[in-house]
């Protein structure tokens, strides 16, 4: 469906667009057209899992996003990144209020690390960064996410995952524990003590299902 929603002539860094399941969260296993937008905030994480979102973009308009986006089928989008707020303001923002008038359902995948904008049509998945023992996350955000995600691979981690929910009271139902991992092999390795964990202590448990499928593959 076409719209005369004007957008404004701004530009956002994209790292890639593709079609696929949503490998992990709340929306595991649902068909989902990806928009990776480049950038990050610093520091950096040591073992992110997309270093070429911090590194290779092209530049694209809202609305040349928009088109790419209705070349896929369904109506579900996940924004993913890098950190995607950090382009709300340059163009984000617009792009989100199309895909709204156009019947999308949008998740966001975010750090934390800035403020989330308002808008309440839209699922905030957070996962929050532990970096050299300090939590990378602007405390404005508590409450405001609808799901967190920790990847954890340890006990030490497992610890510091339960710190910040207890620091920010978050429900055990809202909170998903995710085997750290970019291949295949790594996620295997380290399923089984998390399994056990969040058996153990009421947490839901999501896997990497397109890592577990296509190991360290890019775009799937
Ligand atoms: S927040 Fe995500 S994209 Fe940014 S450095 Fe960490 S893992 Fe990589």
């Amino acid at each position: 469906m076409k719209d005369s929603t004007p957008l404004k002539e701004n530009t956002l860094n994209v790292t890639e667009i593709f079609h696929s399941l949503q490998g992990e969260g709340p929306w595991l296993g649902i068909p989902a057209t990806f928009l990776r937008l480049g950038g990050c905030v610093e520091p950096y994480c040591p073992w992110c899992d997309t270093p070429y979102a911090l590194e290779e973009s092209t530049r694209m308009s809202p609305r040349d996003i928009l088109d790419a986006l209705e070349g896929y089928p369904g109506r579900q989008v996940v924004v993913t990144g890098g950190e995607p707020f950090l382009q709300w303001d340059h163009g984000l923002a617009d792009l989100h209020a199309s895909l709204v008038l156009r019947g999308y359902r949008i998740q966001y995948e975010t750090s934390g690390k800035v403020p989330f904008p308002l808008m309440p049509d839209a699922l905030i998945v957070c996962s929050p960064k532990c970096i050299d023992g300090t939590w990378r996350f602007d405390p404005a955000n508590r409450g405001r996410a609808d799901y967190y995600k920790f990847v954890a691979h340890d006990p030490g981690s497992l610890e510091a995952m339960e710190g910040f929910i207890g620091l920010y009271a978050l429900p055990k139902e809202r909170v998903y524990v995710m085997p750290l991992g970019t291949t295949r092999e790594e996620q295997l390795r380290h399923m089984e003590p998390l399994f056990c964990f969040c058996r153990d202590h009421g947490y839901r448990m999501t896997p990497r299902l397109h890592v577990l499928t296509f190991d360290s593959r890019r775009g799937v």
